[in-house]
């Protein structure tokens, strides 16, 4: 791992870590309330904390292109996801202590209008939050689209924070100090600010670069590529394996844009850039449709899975569809006459769906390349690899000194946790393999 992208880390991670504690910390300064037991007051140190760390998470997913690169896209979705269960818990136990402890505000009037308004702002918070959760973990077994999910979250997590927020000030106590008040208000205002910032502002910088559908080109295996142009902009450059946020009908103001990896090569000057996709949902399988000429928005670019040491062989393991970066970097390569070793293990169905395959022949002519296909439904008289990449495929073809090698993984979860596994295994180090993971929910 460079220098570079350590300092990064290690900035980021103080900065992180100085939002949550700060005003935290700021509570426990100037004059303070009288205290009560300590399960009152421990209650209310994990709410606070909660909310702080959930008020983050605004800008944790606000794709902040120098936040997220040390990182890549997908581990800080991951990050996301742990990080938000954690905060959950810690504001879901405030209540549950406070009960616990016999706390009088847990004491519910005789009628609901008499509920105090702080109370009335922790119960559309917590309901928000459990409703978010349930929404955020059973997506799929609730056949919720993934575009109904996205709003709705954005939603909820809003109306959790804000009404999380009133009811802290609205209960006063440790906010009845005006500067304490001011910097938590300042803080909840700022996550509001990054929310509004991707949803209003970026939009309407994007709004300013759009692109244009240069060719529709279908590919083997139900995949079509993207040929788009910047339509009166200069465009931007990316690294091989680096994907963007893709809006194909509508404006950026649409609440969801897809990721898709560049398939192209890094090495135009025009701006021009493509993406290969493949039929799975809804978005996917009407992207053969777009016609020539069509209007349409790339946010971009994002990632840190990119070709590394130049002095080190590249290994590419690819299954279906995430060929594409590797398609990207083997492109890229070749534009740049680089002659470093290179081996494409690449898995697909069978020999007919396997996408870019008559130009990975070719790419063999300009680039130290060696492709080995491995097909899980391999035709008759097949001498080939079939099933699945695995730790034994890689000792057939890769010479050893396997530490040494450079790995770069993308496909389906299933075989990106079992090739990760398996390099495990044959003692390659963490920082020598780099994967990108199609998913990020
Ligand atoms: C970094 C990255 C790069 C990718 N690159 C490629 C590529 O080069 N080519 C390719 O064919 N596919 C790529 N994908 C996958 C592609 O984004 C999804 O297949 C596509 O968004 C599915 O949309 P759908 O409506 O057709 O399918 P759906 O059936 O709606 O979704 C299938 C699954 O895809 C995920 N998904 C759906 N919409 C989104 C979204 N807007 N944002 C994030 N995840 C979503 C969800 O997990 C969902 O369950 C990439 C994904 C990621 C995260």
């Amino acid at each position: 791992m460079q220098a570079r992208d350590l300092l990064h880390k290690a900035l980021w991670s103080a900065i992180y870590l100085l939002f949550i504690l700060a005003p935290l910390f700021a509570l426990l300064t100037r004059a303070l309330p009288p205290t009560r037991g300590f399960g009152t007051e421990f209650s209310i140190a994990l709410g606070y904390s909660g909310l702080a760390i959930m008020g983050l998470q605004f800008g944790l997913t606000a794709r902040f292109r120098y936040v997220t690169e040390p990182w890549g896209e997908d581990v800080i979705y991951h990050f996301h996801r742990r990080v938000s269960l954690i905060a959950v818990s810690l504001v879901m136990a405030h209540p549950l202590i406070l009960l616990a402890a016999g706390s009088e505000s847990m004491v519910l009037p005789a009628s609901i209008p008499e509920l105090p308004l702080g109370a009335v702002f922790a119960g559309l918070s917590i309901g928000s939050l459990i409703l978010l959760v349930v929404m955020a973990l059973w997506r799929t077994r609730l056949k919720i689209s993934y575009e109904t999910w996205h709003l709705t979250h954005i939603v909820l997590a809003l109306t959790a924070v804000t009404a999380g927020m009133a009811h802290m000030v609205a209960w006063g106590y440790y906010l009845v100090d005006p500067w304490k008040r001011t910097l938590w208000m300042g803080m909840a205002t700022f996550w509001i600010a990054l929310l509004l910032y991707v949803r209003i502002i970026k939009p309407l910088f994007m709004l300013r670069r759009p692109y244009r559908i240069a060719e529709v080109r279908p590919e083997r295996g139900d995949t079509t590529t993207l040929v788009m142009r910047p339509d009166g902009h200069a465009g931007f450059r990316f690294r091989p394996g680096q994907f963007g946020w893709l809006t194909l009908w509508g404006s950026p103001f649409k609440i969801t844009g897809h990721p898709f990896s560049f398939s192209s090569s890094a090495e135009v000057s025009d701006g021009r850039v493509e993406m290969s996709i493949r039929k799975l949902g809804d978005f996917t399988s009407a992207v053969p449709r777009v016609t020539v000429g069509q209007r349409v928005y790339l946010d971009g670019p994002y990632g840190a899975f990119t070709i590394g040491n130049p002095a080190d062989m590249h290994v590419l393991i690819a299954g279906g569809i995430g060929i594409t970066p590797m398609m990207s970097m083997i492109r890229t390569l070749a534009d740049r006459g680089d002659r470093r070793p290179l081996v494409l293990l690449y898995g697909s169905k069978d020999w007919e769906s396997i996408s870019f395959r008559e130009e990975l022949e070719t790419m063999k002519l300009r680039l130290d390349l060696t492709v080995v296909h491995v097909l899980s439904q391999p035709p008759d008289g097949w001498t080939g690899e079939s099933g699945y990449i695995n730790a034994e495929l890689f000792k057939r073809h890769l010479p050893p000194g396997y530490a040494d090698h450079e790995y770069f993984i993308c496909g389906p979860n299933v075989m990106m946790d079992a090739i990760e596994q398996a390099l495990g295994e044959m003692k390659v180090p963490l920082a020598k393999y780099h994967s990108e993971r199609y998913s990020f929910v």
